[in-house]
């Protein structure tokens, strides 16, 4: 049998360790079964996070090498670090001139921005002045004054950005807006490279971009993925696991980026209404879905909107599936993940409708 029913990827950011702790199960397991089919990974490090790409089938190497560049073809056009970037070139715009950009660019924003729409603007990626002035952007954390935050608030607006579909512009209205795809690249990403998968001979495959974990195609023994969703009070364990497959699970957390100062923690997950770090009564909200972009702009919105408007937001769209877990380690997963998502021993899950 080349798959194992024991492995299990954890879906989290940024935990190298645990992440590639896990994969490394999920690699022995195979090896040690004496692997038919070809299998190929790739570990590498984008986007500000490790990376790791495993497919199996005849193609499988050619088809991780070639998921591999798209990451970094799209790195290079939505990093803000980046002077040359596509996203640096909007933003040295910002209230000048529209910028002219690649099809990638100008879909991830218009993506974006729909789900800006979609979640009255919990989401929104012109929060860039806001994660700048809490140093979250250089890693010099700083609490600002109330006049300094809502400076950089006032540059907070989805509706500052105009996108004109013919010449495939984008333009920032007002002066010192920026943008940051922190919210959506890797989403968009983990699509990309599914779509690049695809176009080999590739009959499974396991991505897991930053701990946002995808998996798609059939085991050789026909049983399901198994993806673990992380603890957030211990992100050596999973608070359950999910058995499916096709599907991205993408998490947003407080436990992911923050500093402590005077005894309050700060996270980097943002309230664009306030300019201040979220103050959620959630610690992760794990998206499930087919779309990987629209699983990373929904973890951060509904991580902002807290655990009552997540699950309303839920019960009004239903176009994915959800599992929270509040700040007191309480577990909630909507109702359509009855039969696919169990919580792990010594949890507790409660669905809703
Ligand atoms: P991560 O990328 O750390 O896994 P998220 O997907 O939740 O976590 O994205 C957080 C990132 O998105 C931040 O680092 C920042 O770049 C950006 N961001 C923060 N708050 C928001 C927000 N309300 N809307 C859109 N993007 C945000
Ligand atoms: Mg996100």
């Amino acid at each position: 049998m080349l798959f194992s029913n024991q492995k299990q990827i954890c879906a989290h950011a940024r935990q190298y360790l645990s992440v590639c702790l896990l994969c490394g199960i999920l690699l022995s397991s195979l090896s040690g079964c004496g692997a038919k089919k070809n299998t190929a990974t790739v570990n590498f490090f984008s986007m500000n996070t490790y990376m790791t790409i495993t497919a199996y089938g005849k193609e499988a190497d050619l088809a991780v090498e070639a998921a591999k560049l798209r990451v970094y073809e799209l790195e290079n056009l939505f990093s803000r670090t980046l002077d040359t970037s596509e996203v640096s070139l909007i933003n040295q715009n910002a209230g000048i001139k529209p910028a002219s950009v690649s099809a990638d660019t100008y879909k991830v924003i218009s993506l974006a921005l729909e789900a800006s729409r979609e979640t009255d603007g919990a989401f929104d990626i012109t929060i860039a002045p806001v994660m700048d002035l809490w140093g979250f952007t250089t890693d010099t954390y700083y609490v600002p004054s109330s006049d300094e935050r809502l400076a950089a608030a006032e540059l907070v607006d989805y509706q500052y950005v105009e996108l004109d579909e013919s010449s495939q512009t984008v333009f920032l209205t007002k002066e010192n807006m920026e943008i940051d795809l922190g919210g959506i690249a890797k989403g968009y990403a983990s699509d990309e490279v599914q779509r690049v998968l695809s176009s080999y001979d590739v009959d499974a495959a396991m991505i897991s971009l930053g701990g946002n974990v995808a998996v798609f195609g059939e085991k050789e023994d026909a049983s399901l993925w198994k993806t673990g969703i992380a603890d957030p009070f211990d992100l050596s364990s999973c608070v359950g696991i999910l058995t499916d497959t096709d599907i991205s699970v993408i998490t947003s957390g407080g436990y992911e980026r923050n500093f402590t100062q005077d005894g309050k923690t700060y996270i980097h997950i943002m309230n664009p209404d306030t300019g201040e770090p979220a103050e959620s009564d959630l610690a992760s909200v794990s998206i499930i879905s087919a779309d990987g972009s629209q699983g990373d702009t929904l973890s951060t919105a509904l991580f902002v909107m807290g655990s009552e408007k997540a699950m309303q937001f839920w019960r009004s769209h239903q176009d994915f599936s959800v599992v929270l877990v509040t700040s007191d380690g309480e577990i909630l997963a909507s109702k359509d993940l009855v039969g696919t998502f169990a919580a792990s021993e010594g949890n507790e899950v409660t669905f809703f409708s």
